[in-house]
């Protein structure tokens, strides 16, 4: 029987967790296969820490902590879980209660007809207006530039096989956005649709600034198309600013001299403010990848472990 390891991160979810623990326990037992539960404590400034002690004393078999030293974000939470699964297949899903836990079994169907990395599509996705709207057009434009091919970004009920966990465990990279680098080293990802609820206990962890940084992290870590845009468009205006330039001597030859020469300053100014545009976007380039190469901050800091054999 293949193992599953499902982890969850949790920042200040006390008011989930009690709810969260007997609805995914009991999933989980359902299926009748060796599993452990991975909680990431991210710095709760909350009870979330006791209560996860609690749930780790009651079913110390299963249960894993890992308690960070400060609040490193969703993703960095993944990531530390991931580095220490002991599963064949890996499931990342929030505290919140928005996805349910009981559509693990479709999950792990899935994986056992070979899929390695199983997605998921809200389906009747209940969130405000405004959070559903800006989701359609980040899961458009994202997919747009970074090639991939992922209908629902922001949901986080997901399968991985241990494979593609170790491969994001122990990647160099400061900053990252699990489903897009699964997706792309997985070999044959899968979607499929799941339900999604309102969150009842607790808000949102993400405000309005914090959805465009992450947002931004896809884009830069996924694609260098944003500044390649920008190199090419000063190309462009470079080009064109020179074709007005030829057209102006060519009058110049023809028709004699006109108004001073204003125009031709002109086009010479548009040259030369397409080519520094087009400068800036080359040096962009070089920037942003040494940035990406010399940042090799820790990723997370662990001030306690339980149930992992490091403690
Ligand atoms: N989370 C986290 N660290 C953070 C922000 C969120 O570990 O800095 C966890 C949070 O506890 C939850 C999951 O990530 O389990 C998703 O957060 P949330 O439900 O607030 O996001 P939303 O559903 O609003 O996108
Ligand atoms: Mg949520």
């Amino acid at each position: 029987m293949q193992k599953i390891s499902l982890v969850i991160p949790v920042y200040n979810e006390e008011q989930s967790l009690p709810a969260l623990f007997e609805r995914t326990f009991s999933a989980l037992d359902k299926l009748s296969r060796p599993y452990e539960v991975i909680f990431i404590n991210d710095g709760s400034k909350d009870k979330s820490i006791d209560l996860l002690r609690e749930i780790y004393a009651k079913r110390p078999q299963q249960v894993r902590i890992i308690d960070f030293n400060g609040n490193f974000g969703q993703h960095m939470a993944i990531v530390a879980g991931f580095a220490k699964v002991s599963g064949d297949m890996v499931i990342t899903m929030d505290a919140d209660l928005q996805n349910p836990p009981e559509e693990i079994g479709r999950m792990v169907a899935e994986f056992e007809k070979g899929h390695d990395v199983v997605g998921t599509i809200r389906e009747n996705r209940d969130d405000s207006f405004y959070r559903k709207f800006c989701s359609k057009i980040v899961n458009i434009i994202t997919n747009k530039i970074t090639g991939l091919n992922i209908h629902d970004y922001g949901c986080m009920l997901r399968l991985y096989s241990r494979g593609i966990a170790d491969v994001i465990a122990h990647s160099e990279e400061g900053t990252t956005f699990i489903p897009a680098f699964a997706q792309k080293f997985a070999s044959s990802p899968t979607e499929i649709f799941i339900s999604h609820s309102r969150r009842e206990k607790g808000v949102s962890k993400y405000s309005f600034f914090r959805l465009v940084s992450l947002n931004f992290d896809l884009m830069t870590n996924f694609s260098q198309v944003p500044l390649q845009f920008i190199t090419l468009s000063g190309m462009i205006i470079s080009a064109l600013s020179l074709f007005l330039a030829v057209i102006l001597f060519i009058r110049r030859l023809v028709i004699g001299p006109e108004e001073g020469g204003l125009f031709t300053l002109f086009a010479i100014q548009f040259f030369l403010t397409g080519f520094l545009i087009s400068s800036v976007g080359i040096v962009g380039e070089y920037i942003g990848r040494i940035s990406k190469e010399v940042r090799k901050r820790p990723k997370y800091v662990i001030r306690k472990e339980y149930g992992t054999g490091n403690e």
